[in-house]
């Protein structure tokens, strides 16, 4: 594959580092990833996704741009308030880098068409709200073996777990059930920053597995607590007895 001179000025930064280079830029450019959520997480990651020159993105988000979305939902103008999400990203992402191939999904994802929207990416990202689908794109992503970078807010906090399917824990390994009250957090908080910083280590973790370069965050749950400024990864083992990826639990292997 050739870069176009604009190509080749635009990616120029990742293009000329030594621990990047053209062919990890080739690399990008064939990848695909889906981002699920297209709001407070699926923002920055969206955006440094298709800055980075990601080849095909999936988007997806069933609401509508709301006022109060947009103290952290950076993607999002006031004038697109009553607009789907999925259009109004697609509208400033193409803005960004018309390179970039965007695919609208205004659906909400259940188990019934997990399977369908998620086979075309190779890594996808978890920008949810709710433990629940977090759960459901967990099992979804472990099944179809997709590489799924989990990420979280509660409060001032947030945490990032990458996946590698029958490799490396997943989100069930680590969490058997919902942490309590992270809901309700969910839904009260959280200011802009904190997403903003989680979104953006979701998009590098896509952007190191795509070009090859760097390690995953698997096998370690990274926590953020905004307030102290503090990062903090804790080890994590996959469980033999998982319903998601244990022994008993791939019926598709
Ligand atoms: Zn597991």
């Amino acid at each position: 594959m050739i870069f176009t001179p604009e190509e080749r000025q635009r990616y120029i930064r990742q293009l000329e580092w030594p621990g990047f280079g053209s062919a990890a830029q080739e690399q990008l450019r064939a990848g695909r990833v889906m981002v699920v959520g297209c709001g407070g997480l699926g923002s920055p990651a969206l955006y440094y996704l298709a800055a980075a020159g990601v080849g095909r993105l999936g988007l997806l988000d069933p609401d509508r741009v709301e006022v109060s979305n947009l103290q952290r939902q950076i993607l999002h103008a006031t004038s697109d308030i009553g607009r789907a999400k999925v259009d109004s990203a697609s509208e400033r992402l193409r803005a960004l880098n018309p390179h970039v191939r965007l695919a609208a999904h205004p659906v909400r994802l259940a188990a019934d068409n997990a399977a369908e929207l998620l086979a075309p990416y190779d890594v996808v990202l978890d920008c949810t709200d709710t433990f629940a689908s977090k759960y459901l794109l967990n099992d979804a992503c472990v099944a179809l073996k997709k590489i799924f970078v989990h990420a979280g807010i509660s409060g001032f906090c947030g945490q990032l777990l990458t996946v590698i399917p029958g490799k490396s824990p997943c989100l069930r390994c680590v969490f058997p059930a919902p942490p309590a009250a992270t809901e309700a957090a969910a839904a009260a908080g959280p200011l802009g920053p904190v997403p903003g910083v989680i979104g953006a280590l979701q998009a590098f973790e896509a952007i190191k597995y795509l070009a090859g370069v760097g390690t995953l965050l698997t096998d370690r749950l990274l926590t953020y607590d905004g307030l102290t400024g503090e990062f903090r990864p804790i080890h994590a083992h996959r469980n033999p007895a998982c319903p998601a990826c244990g022994a008993d639990a791939q019926p598709k292997e």
